[in-house]
C-alpha cells in the first residue's frame, strides 16, 4: 500500500531534534519571565476576515499564503498565518485591552503557503512577544532590550545584528507612498516584474525588491524619512537614544519596511548572515492603528515574533546547543532475569531522591549482553545493572559507560552519593 507522507513544508519534530527546541522555549520564556511578559494562547483557527483586516488585502500573505478553506457550516476561516491579528482579536474579545496595559507573549505554530525551503516552511513556529496600552518609545526599547538579552542568553549575540526603521503614522506614509510611486511609475520597465505589480498593490514593498536594477532605482527615490511627521520623527529619535544608552547597537535601514500594513512608526529586524537567504530571525515594530481596525478602541501597542525554526538554525550553525539539550538519560538500568518489580522500584527510588536526573528503565526483556548494548547505545554515562544475585544481596552494580573506571557494586544509599557526582 502506498504510504501516507506529510504535507509538504510540514515537518516533524523528531525526537534528536526536540530537546534543542525545548532548550530554546524554556530560554525564551525564562527571559519573558524576567521581564513579567505573560503568556497567552488562542486558537490556530480564526475567522478569514480577521486576517483581511489586519495584515492587509495586498500583503504577500493576503494575497498568495494563506491557508483559508470553507468549514462545514460555509464559513470561511484560515490557519492563522501570524499571532498578532490573533492575539489582538483575543485580547479585544476577553476585555484585555481598554484601559489597560498588557504586556503577553505566545507561541506555537503559524501557516503561510510558501514554497519551502531553508528556514521556509509551511508550517513553522513563532514565539511572539505583543505589549498593549502604552504609546511611548520607552516600550519600544524594551522590547528590543530584551530581545538582546535573549541573544546573549542563547550565545548567538554576535551573529545578528538590529535593522531598524520608523514608517511614520499612516498620513505621513501616504504621502511618501505618493512620491515613490510618482518617481517609480517613471522609470517603470527597468523595475522587476514583482516590483512593478507592487507599485500598484503595495509599493513601499518595492524597496525590499533584492533585483539590482531596481536596488539602482532606488538609490535616488525619494527617502520614507523625509516625509515623517514630526511626533513620529521624536518617537523614533527617542528608541534610539534609548538603546545607545541601554548599550544596544542597531543600523537605521530606510528600506525597512516589513511585509505587513499594519505596522506604524518603529519597525525592525534582528539579521544573521549565517543561514543564507532566510537571514532574518525575530520581526516587528509598532501597530497603534490595529486595535481600532479591528473594532476595538484606539489602543497603541508594540511587538515583535521569532521564528523558531532559524533560531534552532542558528544555534546549531553557531554550535551554541549546550549539552544538556542533548536527549541521553542519565541513567540506564539494566534488569535481567526475574527481577523486573525490583528494576522499576530502583529507578522510582533514583527519581525520589535525585529529581533531575533522567532515568531510562529497560522494558522489554532481552539477554544481558543485549540489554548492555542499549544501554551503551543510549549514551547514557552509567549502567546500573540488577541480577537476581543484586537483588538478594540489596545492592546494585554500577557501570561506567563513558570512562575507564571499574564496575562497583553499591548499596542504595552509596548508590545516590555516586549519582550526585553526575
Ligand atoms: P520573510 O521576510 O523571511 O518572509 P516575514 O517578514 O514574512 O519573513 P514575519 O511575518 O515578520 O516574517 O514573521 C516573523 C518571523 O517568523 C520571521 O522573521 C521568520 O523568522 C519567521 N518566519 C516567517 N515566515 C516563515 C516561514 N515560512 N518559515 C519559517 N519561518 C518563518
Ligand atoms: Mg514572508
Amino acid at each position: 500500500m502506498k504510504k501516507i507522507q506529510a504535507i509538504r513544508g510540514m515537518n516533524d519534530l523528531l525526537p534528536s531534534q526536540s530537546g534543542r527546541w525545548q532548550y530554546l522555549e524554556g530560554v525564551v520564556s525564562d527571559v519573558l519571565r524576567r521581564y513579567h511578559y505573560q503568556e497567552i494562547r488562542f486558537p490556530i483557527l480564526e475567522q478569514t476576515e480577521l486576517f483581511k483586516r489586519s495584515i492587509g488585502e495586498v500583503t504577500d500573505i493576503v494575497e498568495k499564503e494563506m491557508y483559508t478553506f470553507l468549514d462545514r457550516n460555509d464559513e470561511s476561516v484560515t490557519l492563522r498565518p501570524e499571532g498578532t491579528a490573533c492575539c489582538v482579536r483575543a485580547c479585544e474579545e476577553n476585555g484585555l485591552l481598554y484601559n489597560q496595559v498588557q504586556k503577553l507573549w505566545y507561541m506555537g505554530p503559524m501557516f503561510r503557503y510558501e514554497k519551502p525551503q531553508k528556514g521556509r516552511l509551511r508550517q513553522f513556529h513563532q514565539i511572539g512577544v505583543e505589549a498593549f496600552g502604552m504609546a511611548t518609545p520607552d516600550v519600544d526599547a524594551e522590547l528590543l532590550i530584551l530581545s538582546a538579552r535573549l541573544w546573549r542568553e542563547l550565545g548567538v549575540a554576535d551573529a545578528v545584528t538590529l535593522q531598524l526603521n520608523s514608517l511614520g503614522v499612516p498620513e505621513s506614509r501616504a504621502k511618501y507612498r505618493e512620491a515613490l510611486v510618482d518617481y517609480l511609475s517613471a522609470h517603470r520597465e527597468n523595475l522587476d516584474e514583482d516590483s512593478q505589480r507592487r507599485l500598484e498593490t503595495n509599493p513601499l514593498r518595492v524597496l525590499d525588491s533584492k533585483d539590482p536594477a531596481t536596488q539602482a532605482l532606488l538609490v535616488d527615490a525619494p527617502r520614507l524619512g523625509d516625509f515623517l511627521d514630526d511626533e513620529s520623527k521624536d518617537h523614533f529619535a527617542q528608541v534610539c537614544s534609548l538603546l545607545d544608552a541601554a548599550g544596544v547597537n542597531y543600523q537605521v535601514n530606510e528600506r525597512l519596511v516589513r511585509g505587513l500594513d499594519y505596522y506604524t512608526k518603529t519597525v525592525f529586524e534582528w539579521v544573521t548572515d549565517k543561514l543564507g537567504a532566510q537571514g532574518t530571525v525575530c520581526a516587528g515594530g509598532r501597530y497603534d492603528g490595529l486595535v481600532e481596525q479591528l473594532g476595538g478602541r484606539s489602543t497603541p501597542a508594540v511587538g515583535f515574533a521569532m521564528g523558531i525554526e532559524r533560531l534552532v538554525l542558528l544555534l546549531e550553525a553557531l554550535e551554541c546547543v549546550p549539552e544538556a539539550a542533548t536527549q541521553r538519560p542519565d541513567v540506564y538500568i539494566v534488569a535481567v532475569g526475574d527481577v523486573a518489580a525490583a528494576g522499576l522500584a530502583l529507578a522510582e527510588s533514583l527519581r525520589d531522591a535525585l529529581p533531575y536526573l533522567a532515568v531510562q528503565t529497560h522494558c522489554g526483556g532481552g539477554s544481558f549482553k543485549s540489554q548492555m548494548k542499549k544501554a551503551d547505545k543510549s549514551e547514557a554515562a552509567i549502567a546500573l545493572i540488577l541480577g537476581e544475585d543484586e537483588v538478594k544481596a540489596g545492592q546494585v552494580t554500577v557501570k561506567f559507560l563513558r570512562e575507564q573506571a571499574d564496575q562497583q557494586m553499591l548499596q542504595h544509599g552509596a548508590l545516590i552519593e555516586l549519582l550526585k557526582t553526575l
